[in-house]
């Protein structure tokens, strides 16, 4: 039986006591702090800028806009790191 244990994706701390589940990711109560989440308030202030700027001009990108097409972007370019590096580990293994 394989019983896989969760633990923080960043320190490796498996504690349940201190682990949470982010956006599918298991975090503890310190890597969390570090990861430096928004407040409410900060991500409201963002919008808003946005908002302004989009007033103005409308093919600018509302702040949703925006944060969803930078995660698309880091998807690609994790993508592509990752498939950069298993070809080097492919090659590393099969030459
Ligand atoms: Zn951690």
């Amino acid at each position: 039986m394989n019983i896989s244990k969760r633990s923080c994706f960043r320190c490796a701390e498996e504690d349940e006591s201190f682990l949470e589940d982010l956006y599918g990711y298991t975090v503890c109560n310190a890597c969390t702090i570090k990861l430096g989440l928004y407040h409410d308030e900060t991500i409201q202030k963002h919008a808003s800028s946005y908002q302004r700027a989009k007033d103005l001009d409308p093919a600018k990108p509302s702040y949703q806009e925006e944060v969803d097409r930078r995660l698309v972007m880091m998807e690609k370019d994790y993508i592509a790191k990752r498939i950069k590096l298993l070809h080097i580990r492919y090659r590393l293994r099969n030459s």
